[in-house]
């Protein structure tokens, strides 16, 4: 069907006054970034609705889009048709024949707005109703949760009518919550917290700590790829990459075991929040779940934060493996995530780290390292990159393969 424009309606708009202006302008941005490619469509925010006029485009893909877009309740295709009855009556026809299935109800929503057209507001739900009714056989109407409901509009400008309501990811649009960074290993949580953190409305850089030669350039790779993917959230993200293995060798070299994953832990959340400082980010976000692992301790993370004051934010804290495994499909990053590539933290976890550690302790033994000098050694190696939604940084079936050989 050659719809004419996407009508999208916001989410969450109940604040007033500079913060849903914010919320408006901030959405508007975001929607012209994610659609971009598509050359020919006009995008107007405004105080009630957001409008995306197709001029020829085709809908599908430009939906596709926009369900990634956070801060957007939903949104309904319309068809724009000229100011006939005829006109309504053929566009109405084949806007339900699209969705209908034997048995199912309708009702028709009218509002006009244009006062000198032939039919007012009961007249058309009348005439419309019945020209529906006589031209599908098995359909009825029904007041209370129709399946169909066809809204019309008749403005100044022609007649609009709609009649799916597409889901919208909800939330708040990305930049209205400031901005944050988030600790990105391979894993399956660091996405999802991503995600969920970006749905709040914060625009979150990925920080990414890697050990070469211990971890290998597909690890670094898969890091990237799982961005490309939280990108379609936010339109671009910046990917900060933060040299570890020298931080690593001297920890591993100088520390007793016990304490290794807590020290390491330790100079990770430090270098993220020096690079949050740099930034001008105000929080730091982790894929931590409480009790999934030993550093996932509430004695861990106590003897882990101690480092910074910045708020270190953990949106899955509460979750289970289950439930975040499950976005992690919805969002497209599990299957990348499970593939079998190292990162910088397995490689050099002891068998047995405490879970237990003792902060005193824990103060103590870091005094073993050169936690300034390390620190500076790491930052003067980050690298940056912008990465889009749609990049590529590894061809999965090819690095798997690579892998197995
Ligand atoms: P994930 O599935 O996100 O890797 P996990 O269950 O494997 O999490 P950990 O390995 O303990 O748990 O990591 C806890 C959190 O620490 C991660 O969610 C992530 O926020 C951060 N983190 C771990 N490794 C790295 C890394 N290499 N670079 C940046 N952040 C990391
Ligand atoms: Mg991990």
């Amino acid at each position: 069907m050659d719809y004419s424009e996407i009508m999208v309606r916001y989410g969450e708009l109940s604040t007033k006054g500079k913060n849903r202006k914010d919320f408006i302008r901030q959405l508007g941005q975001n929607v012209k970034a994610a659609l971009q490619e598509f050359a020919d469509l006009e995008i107007h925010a405004q105080h009630d609705r957001l409008h995306v006029a197709l001029n020829g485009t085709p809908s599908g893909p430009v939906i596709d889009r926009l369900k990634g877009v956070f801060g957007i309740e939903n949104f309904s295709p319309v068809l724009k048709v000229e100011k006939t009855k005829d006109a309504m009556f053929e566009a109405a026809k084949t806007l339900i024949e699209a969705q209908y299935e034997p048995g199912m109800t309708f009702k028709i929503n009218t509002k006009r707005q244009d006062h000198q057209f032939e039919l007012d507001t009961n007249q058309i739900n009348d005439q419309l109703g019945g020209h529906i009714l006589r031209s599908i056989p098995v359909i009825t109407v029904k007041m209370k949760q129709p399946d169909i409901t066809l809204r019309v509009e008749v403005r100044l400008n022609g007649i609009f009518l709609s009649s799916e309501t597409i889901h919208g990811a909800g939330g708040l649009p990305v930049g209205t919550g400031g901005r944050a960074v988030m600790m990105l290993s391979g894993g399956i949580d660091s996405p999802v917290a991503a995600y969920m953190g970006m749905k709040r409305g914060v625009k979150l850089d990925m920080v990414h700590f890697f050990s070469p030669p211990y971890t290998s350039e597909q690890a670094l790779a898969k890091a990237k790829e799982l961005t490309t993917k939280i990108a379609g959230f936010a339109g671009h993200v910046q990917f900060i990459a933060v040299p570890f293995t020298k931080v690593q060798e001297d920890i591993k070299e100088k520390v007793p075991e016990g304490y290794l994953m807590t020290i390491q832990r330790r100079m990770m959340l430090r270098l993220t929040a020096a690079i949050a400082q740099q930034r001008g980010a105000k929080g730091i976000f982790t894929g931590e779940s409480l009790g999934q692992v030993a550093s996932q301790t509430l004695e861990s993370m106590l003897a882990i934060n101690d480092v910074t004051t910045m708020p270190v934010l953990r949106p899955l804290v509460s979750m289970d493996k289950t439930e975040i495994i499950k976005i992690a499909e919805k969002i497209d990053t599990y299957d990348l995530s499970i593939l079998p590539f190292e990162d910088c933290c397995t490689i050099f976890t002891p068998p047995a780290p405490k879970t237990r550690p003792d902060l005193e302790k824990v103060r103590n033994f870091e005094k073993l390292i050169d936690v300034d000098a390390l620190m500076a050694e790491a930052l003067a190696g980050v690298t940056v990159v912008n990465i889009k939604p749609g990049d590529h940084y590894m061809n999965q079936q090819e690095e798997v393969f690579a892998e197995l050989l």
